[in-house]
């Protein structure tokens, strides 16, 4: 995997919540009340057994805790950074019941899989060889947890990405207050230590490679491709230098050194997850003035009340019912104009205002890749989004899918349980094909290819 440059912009942030020390967390796993049809283990997607690795903390039998995560989700290190746990498995703690403050799942999990990292336990190994092999479209977290999985049953696995490193949003996209990238692909090369899944970086499936190629290639397929690029607007002035998507921003602020110049007041523009951690991103690097614009009230923005209240804190503030509707300025961004919307999302004629900006940042969602594969005979669309059934299916034999690209955008905890639940369907899936003698070769492919064909789709959705 390439090194990361020393001097990112994202290595000025540290982590927001303090990790436990060996007798903070034995004592926090000694509250907990090991629960015998535990709402939190309902609660995660990939239904890791909770109060079974927290009582093995209480022992401190901290590898068999950790064995116990990795078993049910092998990116137990980073969901237990970045998985929204105050509505996952804390929000879901009896204790909140009592008004008692609920176990601090995520911190233990942490506590766990770190010490597992830093003693380089490790606890998979691959299967007896299958003579089987699947190709992974996309090497984010739904193709990592699939190929991982796949492995343990013995299939070979191929990952195609085309960017030049493995880990997907999980790398390029989560705030780094909660895990930076080079956290992301220590994950990523723990993952691979499992041996067996071939890498084929800047490998865009139908650029360098046709999904004819792939077909050919491997008995199976797996689409984990994740959603496009940032939406844009379409609004006057929305190519002036200071203009951004979001998403390009953050990735941008992850791997490279951002110089922010003169900018102080920065403008963010949603009300999803993606525009908080702008926001809060923003907050952070010292940009004096961050506002959220975002078209709806604070009641109905999907992204996390309790994120906006950390973005709050931060000193960001928020302009709600407005709708940016050009950015001018001479030469580059000086001012986003806007107009005020009704309880319908209707503009309010004479009700124009303009907010001061050097940095617009567009967080009104990704685009979605799906469309691309709509020519695929078998592969069905619901708005851009792949449709499958429980167990990652398209619809297509050999062909499945999982991760933000089925789900329209959630967290990495989905898109690990996805591409886990992918995985087993395909071993099945390659069971009955060495019975049957099937094979993928012969399908018609009805001539698509995956390249730049991003849907532009204003409905794309955040994270969350
Ligand atoms: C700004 C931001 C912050 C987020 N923060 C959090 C958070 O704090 N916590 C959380 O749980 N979730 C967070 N998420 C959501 C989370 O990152 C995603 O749900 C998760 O990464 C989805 O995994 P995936 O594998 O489906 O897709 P991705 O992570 O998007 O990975 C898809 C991969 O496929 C590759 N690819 C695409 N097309 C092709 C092609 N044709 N050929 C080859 N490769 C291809 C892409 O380059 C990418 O590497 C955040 C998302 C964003 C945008
Ligand atoms: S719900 Fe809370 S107390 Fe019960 S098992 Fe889960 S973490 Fe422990």
């Amino acid at each position: 995997m390439p090194d990361l440059p020393p001097n990112r912009t994202e290595t000025a942030f540290t982590d927001y919540k303090l990790p436990l020390s060996r007798g903070q967390a034995i004592v926090e796993a000694n509250r907990c009340l090991f629960c015998a049809d535990a709402p939190c283990i309902k609660a995660c997607p990939t239904r890791i057994d909770i109060p079974q690795f927290i009582r093995k903390i209480s022992t401190d039998n901290v590898k068999s805790s950790a064995r116990t995560i990795f078993e049910a989700n092998i990116l137990g290190m980073s969901c237990a950074r970045v998985c929204p746990v105050e509505v996952l498995c804390e929000g879901s703690c009896v204790y909140n019941l009592e008004d008692t403050p609920p176990i601090q799942i995520g911190k233990l999990q942490r506590y766990a899989t770190d010490t597992a990292f830093e003693n380089g336990w490790r606890f998979f190994e691959a299967g007896p060889e299958s003579g089987k092999s699947v190709g992974l479209i996309g090497g984010g977290p739904a193709s990592l947890a699939a190929a991982h999985e796949l492995r343990r049953h013995g299939h070979r696995c191929t990952i195609y990405e085309k960017r030049p490193a493995l880990g997907g949003l999980n790398a390029t996209g989560v705030a780094p207050y909660k895990m930076r990238a080079d956290k992301a692909l220590e994950e990523v090369e723990w993952v691979l230590g499992i041996g067996g899944i071939e890498v084929q970086l800047n490998a865009g499936v139908g650029e360098s490679i046709s999904l004819a190629d792939l077909e050919s290639r491997h008995d199976a397929v797996f689409i984990g491709v994740g959603l496009g690029p940032d939406s844009m607007m379409g609004s006057p002035g929305e190519k002036l230098p200071g203009v951004l998507g979001a998403v390009d921003w953050i990735e941008q602020m992850k791997l490279q050194y951002l110089s922010l110049g003169n900018v102080q007041r920065c403008v963010v523009i949603g009300g999803g997850n993606t525009a908080i951690d702008a926001v809060r991103e923003a907050r952070g690097l010292g940009i004096a003035s961050v506002t959220m614009i975002y078209r709806g009230t604070k009641a109905s923005m999907s992204g996390y009340e309790h994120e906006w209240r950390s973005a709050q804190t931060d000193g960001a503030v928020a302009v709600w019912q407005a709708l940016p509707i050009a950015f001018e300025g001479e030469g580059r961004l000086q001012r986003v104009r806007c107009i005020c919307l009704d309880d319908h999302k209707q503009a309010i004629a004479g009700t124009e205002f303009s907010v001061e900006a050097d940095l617009a940042l567009l967080a009104i969602g990704q685009s979605r890749l799906g469309q691309s594969l709509a020519a695929l005979a078998g592969i069905e669309l619901d708005r851009g989004r792949i449709i499958t059934d429980a167990g990652g299916f398209t619809g297509r034999k050999g062909w499945y899918a999982g991760g933000d690209c089925t789900n329209g955008g959630k967290e990495v905890v989905n898109a690990a349980a996805e591409g886990k639940a992918a995985a087993c369907s395909i071993d099945q899936y390659l069971a009955g094909q060495t019975f049957a003698g099937q094979s993928l070769a012969g399908q018609s492919l009805g001539g698509v290819s995956l390249v730049g064909q991003a849907a532009t789709n204003t409905n794309g959705s955040d994270h969350g």
